[in-house]
């Protein structure tokens, strides 16, 4: 099965990822993750991805679209994936639709996980990811808490760069310039499901298993 989600930063979407990805036994591929990582390891696509990845901005579709051939070819990937953060600008979307055209795994489901902007930047800057395992915690959910509870690290919660406020702005500008078009034109060529992303967790994760035919 394929899945390709999308949503404004901080809507939700990468939550609902890995837990598809975990219920459906499939990969879970965030682009945000996987340039993190290369930052934090000073691989070349870290060293070329940094300062654009902490400013909020988008990097180049070149690079984007060669990391993506590269990661939807691997063997992990042959059982399904769910992606989440790409595609962000029709360029990319154009290279999306001919690596799948290629590949011919058949057609992904596409979600779109919806919210206002002032609900989204409240959510931002109370949101915390532990530096080990990458997932995200709210501030109101963690308390005075120090150990991740998904991998149990302590003291390993970072305020990631790009959730400071004025980055987080530019980051919601981008997305409704750049990345909106790409979700509507999904709208109009494929059958996107949209959901609405206020509802708790557990709620847009059921809808989803519903609508794309898996039961829990
Ligand atoms: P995310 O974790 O999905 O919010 O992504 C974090 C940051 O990584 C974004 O603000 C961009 O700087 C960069 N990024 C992630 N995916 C893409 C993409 N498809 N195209 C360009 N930049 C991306």
């Amino acid at each position: 099965m394929q899945i390709v989600i999308f949503g404004a930063p901080g809507v939700g979407k990468g939550t609902q990822a890995k837990i598809l990805a975990s219920r459906l036994n499939i990969r879970h591929i965030s682009t945000g993750d996987i340039l993190r990582e290369a930052i934090k390891n000073k691989t070349e696509l870290g060293r070329k991805a940094e300062k654009i990845v902490d400013e909020g901005n988008l990097v180049p579709d070149d690079l984007m679209g060669g990391l993506m051939k590269e990661v939807l070819n691997e063997d992990k990937s042959r059982k399904g994936y769910i992606l989440d953060g790409y595609p962000r600008t029709l360029n990319q979307a154009i290279i999306l639709d001919s690596i799948l055209d290629e590949l011919k795994n058949g057609i992904p489901h596409y979600i779109s996980i919806e919210a206002k902007d002032s609900i989204i930047i409240e959510r931002l800057s109370q949101r915390r990811m532990c530096s080990v395992c990458q997932s995200i915690v709210s501030l109101k959910k963690l308390e005075n808490q120090s150990v991740c509870p998904f991998c149990k690290s302590e003291n390993s919660f970072i305020k990631r760069e790009d959730d400071d406020v004025e980055v987080i702005k530019n980051r919601l500008n981008i997305f409704h310039n750049t990345t909106s078009p790409v979700i509507d034109h999904y709208k109009r060529n494929a059958n996107v499901i949209v959901l609405d992303g206020t509802i708790p967790v557990s709620e847009v994760t059921k809808k989803i298993m519903k609508i794309i035919g898996v039961t829990a």
